[in-house]
């Protein structure tokens, strides 16, 4: 039998695991899905946004697969210090697939960036999605004006929840805490800023449309800003999604306000110079007015324009953090491979392997990180030969557990969804998500010291 961990149970890692089993070249493959957080399913469960509500469905499928006789979810177990190491883990299986995600944010780099009220939208994203690293580190929403730094699908997520009406999350699975803040939310002007064109903007147009239909809020543009873009005037030449985009665009422009109370405002060609302080606290941000260099970027021109805001929050991208134990390219801030297979100095590590974000980088959509895993579960049942020559001790879980770690199996897991709907009908919602590790944790291991 061929054991495998799969480490991160979020898409690339569950796409791995039906790859892994789901194939006639090697007979017998068992995988163990392991996760530092008690939860599966990734950014699936904490960073699609709750108001998708169809995407969030996706975790039916991965569901099916962690449910496989021949996968098991080995949740609160997390690979480096403090929990189990690379080289442990390879005393335990045969094969390590890295499956860990792109977890931490880029910054700007501009004076003023740590001032109280600016923030990385994945801060405000782990806190409307529940993540238990972010309990104590939510949101109030006393600001009128927000500032969201970024033109990608995270940005737009953003945007969108900054701008929704009382009452729109409550069939979500929101939180309480983050649900009754958003709800008595003062933002009535969110200002969406992209420091480059409106055809080179990274959100898709799915997203970008539905600003365009929100009950609470208008979405405007201004049409002199658009012209400036060159693309904007003759999208012809542009690939299709950006050439949707200009034309929704085109449909916002010059549109008079309404009488929603709410306004999101998509701005171009802005380069954040500085958040601005008043008083200690973030009060604007200042930009520098960009034009097309001609080369498909742009330059500074030398003149700014300052936006009001006391709330920043920057969505200009997602970045993987080392592995203690494993090599990691820092400059694109994923780990070294070639087909999946993990390099050490230049040469295939025997054993170890990577996919999705870490390996290749935070781009794409959900879809995009079942090719992903299929081509690293090849290159890793191309090696099986040589893997199984290794014996790994009997029993990972048991190992795990006399290490001190504290394992949440599958009825864990259930027991944390129950506990999830009991949640949500005794507020009068449906399911709602438990919020801080306490929570999830008693709930998890409480179950599981009763079986
Ligand atoms: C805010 C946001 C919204 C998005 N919305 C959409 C959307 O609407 N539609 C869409 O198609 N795509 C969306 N995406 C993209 C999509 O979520 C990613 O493509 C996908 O989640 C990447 O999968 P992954 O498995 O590589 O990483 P992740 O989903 O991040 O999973 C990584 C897993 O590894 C675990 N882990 C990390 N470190 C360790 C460790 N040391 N030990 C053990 N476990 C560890 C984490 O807990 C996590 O469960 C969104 C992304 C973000 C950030």
């Amino acid at each position: 039998m061929l054991r495998v961990a799969v480490v991160g149970s979020g898409p690339s890692g569950v796409y791995t695991a039906q790859s892994l089993v789901q194939q006639t070249l090697v007979p017998d493959v068992r995988v163990h899905v392991l996760d530092r957080l008690p939860c599966p399913y990734g950014l699936v469960r904490y960073g699609v946004a709750p108001d998708h509500e169809k995407i969030k469905s996706l975790q039916n499928n991965l569901r099916t697969v962690l449910e496989d006789d021949r996968v098991c979810f080995v949740g609160n177990v997390e690979v480096g210090p403090g929990g189990v190491s690379p080289a442990r883990l390879l005393e335990l299986y045969h094969a390590i697939v890295y499956c860990v995600g792109a977890a931490t944010d880029r910054h700007l780099g501009i004076p003023g960036e740590d001032l109280p009220g600016s923030r990385s939208a994945t801060d405000f994203v782990s806190w409307y999605s529940a993540h238990p690293d972010a309990a104590g580190n939510g949101f109030t929403l006393g600001a009128r004006s927000a500032v969201v730094i970024g033109v990608g699908n995270v940005a737009v997520d953003v945007t969108r929840i900054l701008a929704r009406g009382p009452g729109e999350l409550r069939p979500t699975d929101v939180p309480q805490a983050p649900l009754d803040a958003l709800g008595g939310s003062l933002v009535r002007e969110v200002h969406m800023v992209g420091r480059r064109g409106p055809s080179q903007a990274k959100f898709t147009t799915k997203e970008l449309r539905e600003l365009g239909s929100l009950p609470a809020a208008q979405a405007l543009v201004d049409p002199a800003e658009l012209a400036l873009d060159p693309a904007y005037t003759d999208p012809a030449a542009l690939p299709a999604v950006n050439r949707r985009n200009v034309e929704v665009l085109r449909g916002w422009a010059g549109a008079a306000a309404d009488d929603r109370d709410r306004r999101i405002r998509l701005r171009f060609f802005l380069r954040p110079a500085e958040i601005l302080e008043l008083d200690g606290r973030t009060a604007g941000v200042r930009f520098e007015r960009t034009l097309p260099d001609g080369e498909g970027g742009v330059r500074g021109t030398g003149t700014y324009e300052n936006i009001q805001a006391e709330l920043v929050l920057r969505a200009v991208g997602y970045r993987g953090v080392p592995l203690t134990g494993l090599p990691f390219d820092a400059t694109r801030g994923t780990v070294p491979h070639a087909a999946g297979r993990v390099l050490r100095n230049g040469e295939p590590s025997p054993g170890e392997y990577v996919a999705g974000w870490i390996k290749r980088g935070p781009t794409g959509v959900i879809g995009t990180n079942r090719p992903c895993a299929k081509e690293t579960a090849t290159s890793l049942l191309e090696d099986a030969p040589a893997l199984l020559r290794r014996t790994p001790e009997a029993d990972p879980v048991a190992a795990l557990r006399s290490a001190g770690l504290r394992p949440v199996e599958w009825p864990g897991w259930l027991a944390i969804e129950r506990a999830e709907a009991a949640l949500g009908r005794s507020l009068g919602r449906g399911s709602v998500k438990i919020p801080d590790w306490q929570g999830l944790l008693s709930t998890a291991l409480g179950s599981e010291a009763e079986r």
